[in-house]
């Protein structure tokens, strides 16, 4: 059976102070029966190490927004996965429509960097998401089925085993626009269906696939409650820990 797993990506948001009080907050908070719900934070590469130690003892896990495909090396201002795994993370976001936009990420790169990061040891949270004028121009099932099977090339089943995946649909993306359950819903059984005929249908069943896009505490329960919604990948309602506790709350069964 999958278990939800909702993480919060904190952005370009939280200094030290700021991270320290988020963070003991949501640990208060969430000092509860989490039932199987996984809870990840993603602060930016400068809290992280805070965020860790902040951490331990809490079923709270810790994620990084990006990270670099190379091991190490001459590649200023970037980070690897070997450091991210110091700094105590289990999971990275790759692939975010701002790092698609902003960078120029494309499915290729994005695989290789996921290919990485599970060598690593990380679990990738690969996003995936159409534009508004594809959605208006009704090719959101041909957008995103050519990113899941870019970014998911040459996956092994183990690989896909520690992969989830993220469907963003971009204009829902800190535009207080959500999609409608049922909207996300029939993306998420797509996705499902197209890793199915590119791997397994038990792997596509096993396969967690979180929703984000303007998540917020009144619409998480019901989107939560589509059967292939898999808890979110929640942006602006994270951070503040009122709002990211009770996001939480509704992806706990
Ligand atoms: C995100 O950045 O991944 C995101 C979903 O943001 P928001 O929740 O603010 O739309």
């Amino acid at each position: 059976m999958r278990r939800n797993i909702v993480a919060g990506n904190w952005k370009m948001y939280k200094n030290l102070e700021q991270t320290r009080e988020l963070v003991n907050r949501l640990k208060t908070n969430l000092d509860v029966d989490l039932k199987g719900t996984s809870v990840i934070v993603c602060p930016p590469f400068t809290s992280l190490s805070l965020a860790s130690t902040l951490l331990q003892g809490s079923e709270i896990q810790l994620g990084a927004q990006n990270m670099h495909q190379e091991e190490e090396g001459a590649f200023t201002g970037e980070i690897s996965a070997g450091m991210l795994i110091a700094a105590g993370c289990r999971y990275v976001i790759l692939g975010h429509s701002e790092r698609r936009q902003y960078f120029k990420e494309t499915n290729e790169l994005i695989n290789t960097k996921a290919k990485k990061a599970i060598a690593a040891g990380l679990k990738p949270i690969i996003c995936v998401g159409e534009l508004l004028e594809e959605r208006e121009k009704g090719i959101t099932e041909q957008v995103v089925a050519a990113q899941i099977r870019g970014v998911l090339n040459g996956f092994t089943q183990s690989d896909l085993e520690s992969t989830i995946i993220a469907y963003e649909p971009v204009w829902a993306i800190g535009t207080g626009k959500t999609a409608t359950p049922d909207q996300a819903q029939a993306v998420h059984q797509f996705i499902r269906k197209i890793v199915g005929q590119s791997h397994t249908w038990a792997l596509a069943e096993r396969l967690v696939i979180q929703y984000g896009g303007s998540v917020k505490p009144d619409n998480a329960a019901e989107l939560f409650a589509q059967p292939d919604i898999d808890g979110g990948l929640v942006g602006g309602a994270c951070l503040k820990a009122d709002s990211f506790t009770q996001i939480v709350k509704c992806a706990i069964s």
